[in-house]
């Protein structure tokens, strides 16, 4: 196959004999591969709206920028896509922090619960109307996980607003969190396109999208699953992706609660 690399070495033992040694150096290969391809990737996407703003900034700085209604037209689309290059920027930003801190485990306390509330609210202020969308189901009072306060705010703001983004307008996004003995079980659900099966295998990859033109026209950067990746690696946690084409998607993401964690309060 392509992604196989041998590396031989011959070494003579007398007789005119020589000794023939394979070694199969196609894992690191792979790992080099990928390098190169995410680096190339990101180049693309960045590149892409960069030619976009530099060739309608020169066309504002010719005659037909003089025209108004065609200044505040091409004004709008240089601002559109300096704001997607700044997705991007921050996307790989967070995805190199969150892998630079890979082998620290979290150690925070964070309140699950206030957390979803907190990132409900965001989104809902953000994406104006369809906050009502949103229905949320967990128990009251304080929900504690083991955790990056900031990764996690990350993680259901990527999750909540592709649910969004992909859902259909109209039908409700549900967000429910479940205690369990040992995990804390998150689950956002929309009733949306939905993914064709061959694709779950591979939405987490960097870049990764069904379908880009439509990732595009919603703001995205193919990097949030890839970030919600790596931030339930960090916490240890498990992610589960289920999705039925034309009914929709839903999304696991089991958390572990603090390991020392005061008794419930018996009632
Ligand atoms: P993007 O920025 O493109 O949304 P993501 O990494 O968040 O990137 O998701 C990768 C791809 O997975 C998306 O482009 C989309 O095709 C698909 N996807 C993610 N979430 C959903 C969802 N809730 N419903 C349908 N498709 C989804």
């Amino acid at each position: 196959s392509p992604s196989q690399r041998w590396e031989m070495q011959i070494a003579p033992i007398g007789d005119g004999r020589r000794l023939v040694h394979l070694a199969d150096r196609s894992g690191s290969h792979a790992a080099e591969r990928m390098r190169v391809d995410f680096v190339a990737n990101a180049s693309h996407e960045l590149r892409t709206p960069l030619a976009s703003i530099l060739g309608y900034v020169e066309t504002l700085s010719d005659a037909a920028g003089e025209d108004p209604a065609i200044r505040a037209r091409f004004l709008k689309i240089v601002f559109d896509e300096a704001r997607r290059m700044q997705r991007l920027v921050d996307d790989l930003m967070s995805l190199s922090r969150i892998e630079a801190e890979k082998y620290r485990a979290p150690a925070d306390t964070v309140d699950l619960g206030a957390l979803v509330d907190e990132t409900h609210a965001e989104l809902a202020q953000a994406h104006d109307g369809r906050g009502r969308d949103i229905i949320l189901e967990h128990d009251t009072g304080v929900i504690p996980v083991m955790g990056d306060r900031t990764q996690l705010s990350q993680l259901l703001h990527n999750l909540i607003g592709n649910a969004m983004k992909y859902g259909q307008p109209g039908t409700p996004v549900r967000v429910s969190i479940v205690r369990e003995p040992d995990a804390v079980r998150l689950v956002v659900a929309d009733q949306g396109e939905g993914i064709p099966p061959e694709h779950l295998p591979r939405l987490t990859e960097r870049f990764y999208r069904v379908d880009p033109g439509r990732s595009r026209s919603v703001g995205g950067t193919g990097l949030g699953l890839a970030i919600v990746k790596h931030i339930v690696e960090r916490h240890r946690g498990r992610l589960d992706i289920v999705s039925r084409v034309g009914e929709g998607t839903r999304v696991t993401v089991v958390l572990r609660p603090p390991t020392n964690a005061p008794p419930e309060p018996v009632s």
